[in-house]
């Protein structure tokens, strides 16, 4: 097979790839220099509508609405724009191979690109309940979400099974818009979890309790405390029950599962410097070896406002850390890129309900606002105090100039002796 050589290569098709590129032609990348290399069939594309708009039983989210760099408020990039700027997008394309020290890639059919500089933008791999051998857990009808194929599948299931009973297992933001959008889809619908309230490596228990209230106001059962051992199908191999671990048996046609991601790094293991589950780089995005980048969900980088390293799974940080590797890369004639410097967001939408949060999660919590679930209009945030500063904040249901103030303070980190932040509430955060 012919072997294609790239200045620039990206392996991965996702958010981070997309924009990459755009900053790429921004900064003048020559016709014929860029290849993304991805498995999917399609451009790359704002993974979070997969778990949003794009499983809408009515006017559900399209390809080519919602491609890269829509969800930040930038243009669309089309398939036609890369041809136009003369990078090269190589779809469903699986590299298999990577061997660094001769810069090479090879892909499942056998194919073999070269490149002088290599972006890593492989993302993360569903955790499914087969690596821990669940029995059953190979059935059909039980689904994970993380690629369009995955959708279009869940999608074919949702028409097959109306008005059916979906379980949804994991209680973290994927289980949490999967059991929001089976249930506008008609769907009689359970969550099961094993920790005392959803979304506990994020949220407090009071914040928590919100959500829960309203899911269940929306007519969601929530098992908590207990796990998914194991799944019963019929003569056709579909699911039928889901067993769980306090006794329980739980009907059900369609199952999705949202337990985690793994960053996919295993195509490099050994040949880079790895840190905390990722592959580990400087403030510039650059590996262990100075022709390797690595962006997106599998980079550990220097969180300098916190000074540690980490790997962070969300699409803010895998936009901006490919656009400071790139950035980096392209630098020429002795012009100096500032290291990055991240402040954490994340954020989810489910029903009306759409949350943001900056900073770090740790330390004291303080709640303020209108948390109850029964609320026609629920407005509430939650601050994080370690060392008598402000160091993280959450709000739910804030317009925009709102949220921008709880960055604000998140960034800023003002302190808040004698401040009464249960009574200020949003007003603090505004005020900064
Ligand atoms: C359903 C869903 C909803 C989400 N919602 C939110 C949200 O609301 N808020 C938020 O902050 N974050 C959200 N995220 C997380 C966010 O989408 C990711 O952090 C982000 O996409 C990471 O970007 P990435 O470029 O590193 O990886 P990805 O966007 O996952 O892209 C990786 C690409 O690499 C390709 N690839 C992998 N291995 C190979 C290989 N060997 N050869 C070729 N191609 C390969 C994959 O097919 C994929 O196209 C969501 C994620 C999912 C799955």
């Amino acid at each position: 097979m012919a072997e294609k050589h790239f200045k620039y290569v990206i392996v991965g098709g996702g958010v981070s790839a997309g924009y990459a590129a755009r900053e790429f032609a921004k900064q003048g990348v020559k016709s014929g220099e860029l290849a993304i290399i991805s498995k999917e069939a399609v451009a790359p594309y704002e993974r979070p509508a997969l778990s949003k708009a794009y499983l809408f039983p009515e006017g559900a989210a399209r390809l080519p609405g919602f491609h890269v760099c829509v969800g930040s408020g930038g243009e669309r990039l089309l398939p036609e724009w890369y041809t136009g700027k003369g990078i090269e997008l190589i779809l469903s394309t699986e590299i298999v191979k990577a061997d660094l020290a001769s810069k090479t890639l090879t892909s499942a059919a056998g194919a073999t690109f070269k490149y002088d500089i290599l972006i890593i933008a492989t993302g993360s791999a569903v955790i499914r309940l087969t690596d821990f051998g669940v029995q059953g857990a190979d059935a059909k009808n039980i689904f994970y979400l993380r690629e369009i194929d995955d959708a279009d599948k869940l999608i074919e299931a949702i028409k097959a099974k109306k008005n059916g009973k979906a379980v949804i297992v994991g209680g973290g933001y994927i289980g949490l818009e999967l059991g929001a959008v089976m249930k506008i889809n008609n769907f009689d619908v359970s969550m099961v979890y094993p920790e005392p309230w959803c979304m506990p490596r994020l949220f407090s228990s009071e914040i928590a309790a919100f959500y829960e209230g309203y899911y269940k106001k929306k007519g969601i059962e929530i098992i908590k405390g207990t796990v998914a051992v194991g799944f019963d199908s019929k003569a056709n191999g579909e699911v039928k029950t889901v067993k769980l671990k306090d006794g329980r048996v739980l009907d059900a046609d369609i199952v999705v599962v949202g337990v985690g991601g793994r960053p996919l790094t295993t195509l490099f293991k050994g040949q880079v410097e790895e840190e905390k589950g990722g592959i580990k780089t400087d403030g510039f995005f650059k590996t262990s070896i100075p022709t390797v980048y690595a962006v997106g969900d599998v980079a550990t980088f220097p969180l300098k406002m916190y000074n540690e390293l980490r790997r962070v799974e969300h699409v803010d940080h895998s936009r901006k850390s490919a656009e400071q590797a790139v950035k980096a890369i392209m630098a020429t004639g002795g012009k100096s890129i500032e290291e990055y410097d991240y402040l954490p967001f994340f954020y989810s939408r489910s029903f009306d309900l759409s949350w943001q949060f900056y900073g770090d999660n740790v330390g004291e919590t303080v709640l303020f606002g209108n948390n109850d679930p029964a609320s026609p209009k629920p407005k509430f945030g939650s601050y994080w105090i370690k060392d008598g500063k402000v160091i993280g904040a959450f709000l739910e249901g804030g317009s925009g100039d709102e949220n921008k103030a709880i960055a604000k303070v998140a960034k800023v980190q003002p302190p808040v002796d004698n401040v009464d932040l249960v009574k200020e509430g949003l007003t603090f955060a505004c005020k900064i």
